[in-house]
């Protein structure tokens, strides 16, 4: 089967998405795919917009931008489009918002693929390790790669000031308590992006990069943990 993933772009307060910027939610849904033992292709709703459509049996479409800036490369898909997209498409289609959706979109992508749940879940670890390696592939068919093309790598998922409810501003929140990639697995996924062809590089998915791999975490203002910000650094400019 023949799975489409349709990227919308996403822009949050720390993920970009919006080109030159990928985010990791296209790719680890590719992975995912591509672990249920099925084949996807990847397009961007600026494609789209020049005319390319899903030719899928299944569509998901990722969206969401609760930081809206200027963009001068793409522009995020709008919810008249989102409408259009889906009344045109022939098959399934899923549209997965990445702050106000429920679990995340590889999980939903890969229980559908093989069990045919939906229930709302987060990746775990391993899944996470090895779906954004597995999906690295997908980068080969962003229009801006290889160049401009730059490609955000997650460092943690959550908010540090979780106990107390976080900020006003900031949906980040909405994610609970973080979860820190062990730095050995950004570092794998970046040399699986390298091989893949990929030039540029964002270290971002953490709101807080000062409170990465943080030793108090539930304490409304956790104590920097240096050596494990330093460590996850210097490793990632190893590459
Ligand atoms: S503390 Fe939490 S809510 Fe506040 S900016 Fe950081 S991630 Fe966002």
């Amino acid at each position: 089967m023949l799975v489409s993933i349709l990227d919308g772009y996403t822009d949050e307060p720390s993920r970009l998405g919006v080109p030159p910027f990928m985010a990791a939610y296209p790719r680890y849904l590719a992975g995912a795919v591509l672990d249920a033992g099925e084949e996807f292709e990847y397009l961007t709703v600026d494609q789209w917009r020049k005319g390319r459509r899903p030719v899928g049996q299944v569509l998901f479409i990722i969206s969401n931008t609760n930081v809206p800036g200027k963009y001068l490369r793409g522009t995020p898909v709008s919810d008249r489009e989102l409408i259009q997209i889906q009344r045109e498409f022939d098959g399934e289609a899923f549209v997965w918002s990445s702050t106000s959706s429920r679990g995340d979109v590889d999980t939903l992508a890969h229980d559908v693929l093989t069990t045919g749940t939906r229930t709302p879940r987060r990746r775990t670890l391993e899944e996470w390790r090895e779906w954004s390696i597995l999906g690295a592939e997908a980068i080969g068919q962003h229009s801006d790669f290889p160049d401009p093309l730059i490609l955000e790598l997650d460092m943690s998922f959550g908010c540090p000031r979780f106990v107390s409810g976080g900020c006003s501003f900031c949906p980040e929140i909405a994610y609970g308590e973080p979860i820190f990639r062990p730095q050995e697995d950004i570092v794998g996924e970046m040399k699986a992006l390298l091989k893949q062809g990929a030039t540029n590089f964002r270290l971002g998915g953490q709101s807080c990069l000062f409170t990465y791999m943080t030793e108090e975490l539930g304490q409304d203002a956790p104590r920097p943990n240096v050596v494990g910000s330093q460590r996850a650094f210097s490793k990632a400019f190893q590459n």
